[in-house]
């Protein structure tokens, strides 16, 4: 983290997201480091003077993530945890609610609605794909999500081109596509100094350095 931070300050990156509770398919998977890492994402926090953006699965852990994180993400299985979507509501931090899998648009919104409803309008949605017949990307992204979110909400919305292709040499695409379509929030890309050895979606997902220095010069 400690490297990443220095890399992304260096680069003018003023939100970093990292998970410590980690929503993985299988149990046996990396769990991440929950409070351990919130700790040390504050530490880089203070060092580099980052927003950091994590996300919370559990409603129990909210009050004690106020201390660490300063936009809470909601991640795309929970899109439809209305519990969980009530008590962030309660909340004065802005939430990163990410679409459902299997969302349909309108869901996504209501699901956003639950959140205003309890309390919280200070919310940005994450367009990370969808579920579809075809597994050559790992999500299809679905980018008319970008105007149809703008015409209909006054909420900002992002792309994570990550998750939404799952494939490092279509990140660049899907950026410039959002960034055309003019997503506000703008774009959410997962990096590590050596994807090879990411416990999460590292392999063929994460951009190394270099990737993502090229990245920032093609779309500047
Ligand atoms: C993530 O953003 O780290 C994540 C787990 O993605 P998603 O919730 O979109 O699957
Ligand atoms: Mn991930």
């Amino acid at each position: 983290m400690e490297e990443i931070g220095e890399f992304l300050s260096k680069h003018g990156i003023k939100i970093l997201r990292g998970g410590a509770f980690k929503p993985r398919t299988d149990p046996k998977s990396f769990q991440g480091l929950g409070v351990e890492g919130f700790k040390i994402l504050k530490k880089i926090k203070e060092k580099y003077n980052f927003k950091i953006v994590s996300e919370i699965m559990d409603p129990r852990d909210i009050e004690m993530a106020h201390n660490y994180i300063d936009i809470f993400q909601i991640g795309s299985r929970n899109m439809y945890n209305y519990s969980l979507l009530k008590e962030m509501g309660k909340t004065n931090r802005p939430i990163l609610l990410k679409r459902g899998m299997s969302a349909t648009i309108e869901e996504w919104i209501k699901a956003a609605e639950y959140i205003e409803v309890a309390g919280n309008n200070n919310i940005i949605l994450c367009e990370r794909g969808i579920r579809s017949f075809d597994d050559y990307t790992r999500n299809l992204l679905d980018l008319m999500a970008v105007p149809i979110i703008k015409e209909k909400t006054n909420y900002p919305i992002i792309v994570d081109p990550s998750h939404g292709t799952g494939r490092r040499e279509l990140i660049l695409p899907a950026v410039k596509a959002a960034m055309a379509l003019e997503a506000d929030g703008g774009v959410m890309i997962e990096i590590h100094s050596n994807p090879e050895e990411a416990l999460s979606d590292g392999g063929v997902q994460s951009l190394d350095f270099e990737e993502f220095r090229n990245l920032l010069t093609k779309i500047n």
